[in-house]
C-alpha cells in the first residue's frame, strides 16, 4: 500500500542506516529502549496518526474554529482523536520522567510527532504545546510552582500557551506594554492586551496556563526590562483543585489563511483590574525564560512545516502514479499511442525529484539536529557535549527558516503535481500550502532568523562553531570520495562546502564594518544557501550509506530505494547546487539596490 503522511522506509533509512541511532540507544537513561521497542512506539503513532487524526484534517478545516462570548469551542471532530492522544499519553513522549513524561530518545519522539503533525498539526498542538509550559516552570519554577501545574500539564489535562506578541510588538517583543504592578502578598497584577496566541482559549481541557510577558512598573524598555509570569485561566486552590476564574479572557479568534482548526486568540488581561500573574525566576529575565520554548519551538516549527512537505510529496508522487494524462515523448506522433500516468513525463519527473530532494535533505538534516542536541547533552565527554551543543544552537534558526521555506515550496509544487485538482479543496495538498505558510511567520519570520544567524549565531565563540559545521560536512565529503558513486559528487560538495566558509567570512566581516546594512540586505539569502548546502551534505551523506548498503549485497526488496538515495543526491548536487553556487557568488558582490533605491522608487504611490 502507499506510504502516507511520512515515508517509513525512508525515517528508518534515516534513524538506524545514517544516524546510526542506535548507539545513543546505549546510554543509561535509555535503558527502557531498544531498537525493536523505539521501532514498535513508531508503528503505533503512524496508527494512530493515519487512522484517527488524519479523518479530521478537511473537516477541521471545514468547521473551523468557533467563537462565542469569549468562549472558544475547536471543531467537534476534534474531541474523540484528542482523548486519545492523551489516553496514550503521546504528548508526554518526549519529556522527562521524573516530570510524568516517557522520556523517549530524540529520535523517537520527533518521528512519532513527525506523523502527528502531518496527520493533523492544529489537533496535536492542542495536546503537545503545553509541554515547552511546563519546561520552563521545571527550570526556574519554586517547588511550589512546579507541584501545582507541571503534573497537569504533562498529563494534557490542562493546557500551556505563550503570550509574547502584542498588536505594537511583534517582531520586537521588547516594545510590549503589558505591565505588571507588584502586591503585597508577592503576586502581580497584570493588564494589557495579547495577540494571536495559539490555543489561548478552547474547549479541549480544564485550564490553561498562561506564561505571559510583562515588564513590571518601573523596570526599563526593551527586552532588558520583560519578565515572565504564570497566569493560569483558573486559579489553582492548595489542594490542587480549581478555583475561580481568573481575569485573563479571549476577545476574538483569528480567520486565517490555513490552520482553520487552530485556535488564534486575542486575550485580554485585567480588564476588571483582576489578572492576577506569578513571577516566574526573578524580575527582569523574562527573555532568557522564554528562550528555553523558543527554541524548542522553533524545532517544532521546523518539524511542522517537514511534515506538511512529507505528506504533500507522497501525495503527489502517488498521484502522478495513478494520474493518466498524455502520451510518453517517443510516441509524440502515434496518435493510437495509449496515455500514461504523468509519473512518465521527463518534467513531472524532474519536479517530483525536486520534492523528493528536498523532502529527504529536510529529513536528515532534523535528525541531525535532534541527535546534535542528544549528544549535546549526553556525550561521553565534555568536548563533545560541547561541539555539538554549540552545534545545536548554532543551526536552529537554520532548521525554522530552512524548512518553513523549503517546506513551503514543496507543498506549493505538490499543487503543480495535481495539475487543476491541487487548486481545488477536494485534495488535500491546497490545504498543506495554506497551513505550511505560517511556518516561516511565527516563533520568529524569516528575516527576524536571517539577523540571527548574521548578528549572533555566526561569529559565535570567533567562528569557531561554524567551522566545527564545516568540518562535520568534510567528513562525510572524504567517506563519500571513497565509494564509487557517491565519489563522482564528492567534489561538488566540498566546492560548495569551501565557498560556504569563504562568504561566511564576507558576510561575518562586513556585518561588523560600516557597511554592516549591505551585509544585513543579504542576511535572507545569506541563511539560505547554509541551509542548501547543508542539503548537499545530507543528501551526499544519503548516498554514501546507500551505495555502501549495495555493495556489501541487500536486499533485493531494498535496491530500487537505494539506488533513489544515489540518484536524488545526484539530482540536486549536479542541477540544484549550481544555482547555490551562484546565489553565494551575489551574496559575496553583495548589491547596494535594496538599500540605494529612495522609499519612493518602490513605486506605488
Ligand atoms: C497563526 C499564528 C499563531 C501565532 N501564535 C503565537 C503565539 O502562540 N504566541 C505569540 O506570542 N505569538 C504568536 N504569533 C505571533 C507571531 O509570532 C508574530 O506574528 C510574528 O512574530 C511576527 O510579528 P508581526 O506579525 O507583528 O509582524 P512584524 O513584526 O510587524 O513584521 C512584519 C514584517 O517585517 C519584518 N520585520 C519586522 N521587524 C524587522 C526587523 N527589525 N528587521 C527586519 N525585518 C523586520 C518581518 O520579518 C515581517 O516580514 C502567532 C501568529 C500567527 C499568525
Amino acid at each position: 500500500m502507499a506510504q502516507q503522511l511520512v515515508d517509513r522506509r525512508d525515517l528508518d533509512f534515516v534513524i538506524w542506516e545514517q544516524m546510526e541511532a542506535e548507539s545513543l540507544l546505549k546510554n543509561d537513561i535509555y535503558k527502557e529502549f531498544n531498537k525493536k521497542t523505539c521501532d514498535m512506539i513508531i508503528t503505533e503513532a503512524r496508527t494512530l496518526a493515519i487512522k484517527e487524526m488524519l479523518p479530521t484534517l478537511a473537516e477541521g478545516d471545514k468547521q473551523g474554529i468557533r467563537f462565542d462570548k469569549g468562549s472558544v469551542k475547536v471543531p467537534d471532530c476534534f474531541h474523540a482523536p484528542h482523548r486519545l492522544i492523551l489516553e496514550g499519553e503521546w504528548q508526554s513522549l518526549p519529556m522527562d520522567p521524573g516530570l510524568g513524561g516517557q522520556g523517549a530518545p530524540g529520535f523517537v519522539s520527533a518521528a512519532c510527532a513527525e506523523y502527528f503533525l502531518a496527520a493533523n498539526y492544529a489537533l496535536y498542538v492542542y495536546a503537545s504545546m503545553g509541554n515547552g509550559t511546563a519546561k520552563m516552570i521545571d527550570l526556574y519554577g519554586t517547588p511550589e510552582q512546579k507541584a501545582a501545574y507541571i503534573p497537569n500539564i504533562i498529563s494534557g489535562k490542562w493546557g500551556g500557551t505563550m503570550l509574547l506578541t502584542e498588536s505594537m510588538a511583534g517582531s520586537d517583543v521588547g516594545a510590549l506594554e503589558t505591565s505588571a504592578k507588584k502586591n503585597d502578598d508577592g503576586t502581580y497584577t497584570l493588564s494589557g492586551n495579547k495577540i494571536f496566541i495559539t490555543n489561548g482559549e478552547h474547549d479541549l481541557c480544564e485550564n490553561i496556563i498562561h506564561p505571559v510577558l510583562a515588564r513590571i512598573e518601573g523596570d526599563p524598555p526593551g527586552t532588558k526590562g520583560i519578565s515572565i509570569f504564570i497566569v493560569p485561566k483558573y486559579f489553582v486552590n492548595e489542594d490542587g483543585s480549581l478555583g475561580d476564574r481568573n481575569d485573563i479572557v479571549c476577545t476574538g479568534v483569528e480567520e486565517k489563511h490555513g490552520l482553520h482548526g487552530s485556535a488564534t486568540a486575542s486575550m485580554a488581561l485585567g480588564t476588571k483590574g483582576r489578572c492576577i500573574g506569578y513571577l516566574l525566576g526573578t524580575p527582569r529575565e523574562g527573555m532568557k525564560v522564554m528562550f528555553n520554548m523558543i527554541n524548542g519551538a522553533r524545532m517544532a516549527t521546523g518539524l511542522q512545516a517537514l511534515s506538511n512537505a512529507s505528506a504533500a510529496y507522497l501525495l503527489a508522487v502517488n498521484y502522478a502514479r495513478e494520474r493518466i494524462q498524455g502520451r510518453n515523448l517517443e510516441d509524440f506522433k502515434d496518435q493510437s499511442a495509449p496515455s500514461v500516468p504523468i509519473i512518465k513525463h521527463p518534467d513531472v519527473r524532474r519536479n517530483l525529484l525536486w520534492m523528493k530532494s528536498y523532502v529527504n535533505g529536510m529529513q536528515s538534516f532534523f535528525h541531525y539536529l535532534t541527535s546534535c542536541a542528544t549528544r549535546g547533552a549526553l556525550g561521553e565527554t565534555e568536548e563533545e557535549r560541547e561541539r555539538f551543543a554549540d552545534l545545536f544552537d548554532m543551526l536552529t534558526p537554520s532548521i525554522k527558516d530552512y524548512l518553513a521555506v523549503r517546506g513551503h515550496e514543496v507543498c506549493i509544487q505538490a499543487i503543480q503535481v495535481y495539475g487543476g485538482a491541487g487548486y481545488c479543496q477536494d485534495y488535500p495538498v491546497e490545504q498543506y500550502a495554506r497551513d505550511c505558510k505560517i511556518t516561516s511567520i511565527y516563533e520568529g519570520t524569516s528575516g527576524i532568523q536571517a539577523m540571527d544567524m548574521l548578528a549572533r549565531k555566526l561569529g559565535k565563540k570567533e567562528g569557531r562553531v561554524f567551522m566545527s559545521l564545516l568540518e562535520e560536512m568534510n567528513k562525510t565529503i572524504a567517506r563519500a570520495r571513497e565509494i564509487e558513486g557517491p565519489s563522482a559528487l564528492a567534489a561538488d560538495v566540498e566546492a560548495a562546502a569551501n565557498r560556504l566558509g569563504e562568504i561566511s567570512m564576507a558576510m561575518g566581516k562586513r556585518a561588523l564594518s560600516p557597511q554592516f546594512k549591505l551585509a544585513f540586505a543579504h542576511s535572507l539569502p545569506f541563511l539560505n544557501v547554509i541551509g542548501d548546502t547543508i542539503m548537499a551534505w545530507m543528501l551526499l551523506w544519503r548516498a554514501t550509506v546507500a551505495a555502501t548498503q549495495l555493495a556489501n549485497g541487500t536486499k533485493k526488496k531494498d535496491v530500487a530505494f537505494y539506488l533513489g538515495q544515489i540518484k536524488t543526491a545526484e539530482f540536486y548536487i549536479k542541477t540544484i547546487l549550481p544555482e547555490v553556487m551562484g546565489k553565494m557568488n551575489a551574496i559575496e558582490a553583495g548589491c547596494p539596490a535594496a538599500l540605494e533605491i529612495d522609499d519612493d522608487g518602490f513605486g506605488g504611490l
